[in-house]
């Protein structure tokens, strides 16, 4: 039998590293304030997998922004790797070095610990509890109902993945794209993380990423059809034999832009709200830096009442456009340019990156996951004009993408 008696300001749907870590910094801010107001925020993760971080679905990589934004304790870096190796789909391939450093995580105790420094701040988790629906009783109150509960809260978060329910539930659709990923044990340099370009999985590359010491890989792509399949002809192309390999993942991204993430009572983060990478399929680094955005709003939400759409907007959708937004936009502009080069465009693209200025740029400048810098810089010299514009205007056909995109 359902039972009623659960309120809490904060409901939180999905324990991935969205939640956690946004349930971890809301834990973090408020205990100042709420220990003079002699009031405690309650707070809930619902988590529908009986265990935090399982199953493991990433390939760990992120720029070291991530050491700037949290203090994370070094036993969940496994690797810093110094170089990345592009192949085009002929074979060519291109070294870029630059003084970022990309940081391997032990992804699931990343996420285990986000989670339990909130439970150890009073944060309820309902593991293996599988959220179902919401409904929005008044300005005030939202009721959520789960498999095995019905509990009341102020603010729901939806932290709950590329397939979010609570997006479902407000025609919010993301647009998916299946990825699979292995991890074996292979020769490989742990120094060099690599990418390879391929019209078979065109919707993203080819990635090999070195967990460190222990000479394990993760090797993966996605793509939207056949992925399996594709990740076996992937695993032969660079030559992991079938006794190497340890274990198996998959997973989705979602790749478009973020347009619509809050409503009146109710946020997306993360993957629900579409905060990914569409070059690289990468979306720790923006989760962390919205939730950054996300989680002093509720608290001043909580504190005036005001738990409505123009607030939200105002407060957490238009500062995160602006700022992780405009990110995301390049990134996907960046894609729809990639998914429509040919063979003979990379190669061009490739020597464009030899030429001594833009090397140097990439080297001072480059940003994993803030691309807008160095690309403004690019745009600006005469170099880009003469190699990139003819394969630009060549895409003519992309135009109407590239308007949507500035105007969402
Ligand atoms: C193969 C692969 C490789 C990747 N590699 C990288 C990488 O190298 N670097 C990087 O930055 N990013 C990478 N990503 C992306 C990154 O993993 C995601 O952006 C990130 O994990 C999203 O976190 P999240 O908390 O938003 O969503 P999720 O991690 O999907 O967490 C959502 C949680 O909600 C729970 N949930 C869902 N529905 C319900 C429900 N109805 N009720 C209760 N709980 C529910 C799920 O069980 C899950 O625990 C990769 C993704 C994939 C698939």
């Amino acid at each position: 039998e359902k039972i009623s008696d659960h309120y809490f300001d904060i409901c939180i749907v999905g324990g991935g590293i969205a939640g956690n870590y946004l349930a971890h910094l809301l834990t973090q801010i408020s205990s100042d304030k709420a220990s003079r107001k002699n009031y405690k925020l309650k707070i809930c993760v619902i988590e529908e997998h009986k265990e935090i971080g399982l199953p493991f679905q990433c390939a760990g990589i992120v720029s070291q922004k991530i050491l700037k934004l949290t203090k994370i304790p070094p036993h969940l870096i496994l690797n810093r790797v110094k170089e990345a190796h592009l192949f085009a789909p002929n074979g060519e391939k291109i070294q870029v070095i630059a003084q970022e450093q990309p940081v391997i995580l032990d992804r699931i105790a990343f996420d285990k610990f986000f989670a339990q420094r909130a439970q150890n701040k009073g944060v309820l988790y309902y593991l293996s509890e599988k959220f179902l629906k919401f409904k929005r009783l008044d300005s005030e109150w939202v009721e959520v109902t789960t498999n095995k509960h019905v509990f009341h809260c102020h603010i729901l978060v939806g932290a709950d993945g590329p397939v979010s329910a609570v997006g479902r539930q407000l025609n919010r659709k993301n647009t998916l794209v299946p990825a699979a990923q292995v991890r074996a044990r292979i020769q490989w340099p742990n120094y060099v993380t690599s990418m390879y370009f391929d019209q078979q999985w065109r919707e993203l590359f080819g990635y090999v990423v070195p967990e460190g010491a222990n000479g394990i890989c993760r090797i993966g792509l996605a793509c939207l059809r056949h992925t399996p399949k594709k990740l076996e002809i992937f695993c032969n192309k660079i030559g992991v034999k079938p006794h190497e390999l340890l274990d198996r993942q998959g997973g989705i991204l979602p790749i478009n832009l973020p347009t619509r993430f809050v409503w009146n009572n109710v946020v997306l983060i993360g993957d629900a709200a579409g905060f990914v990478k569409a070059t690289t399929g990468g979306g720790i680094i923006m989760i962390l830096s919205a939730a950054r955005i996300l989680a002093p709003i509720l608290l001043i939400a909580l504190n005036k009442g005001d738990y409505s759409y123009h607030f939200l907007r105002w407060k957490y959708q238009i500062p995160v456009k602006l700022s992780i937004g405009i990110e995301l936009k390049i990134h996907y502009l960046i894609r729809l340019f990639l998914l429509n080069l040919r063979t003979e465009d990379y190669r061009q693209l490739f020597h464009f990156y030899y030429l001594p200025k833009i090397r140097s740029m990439v080297y001072r400048d480059a940003d994993m996951d803030f691309p807008a810098k160095v690309i403004l810089k690019i745009v600006l010299t005469s170099e880009f004009w003469i190699w990139c514009v003819p394969i630009v205007l060549r895409k003519w056909r992309l135009l109407p993408y590239i308007i949507r995109a500035l105007f969402t």
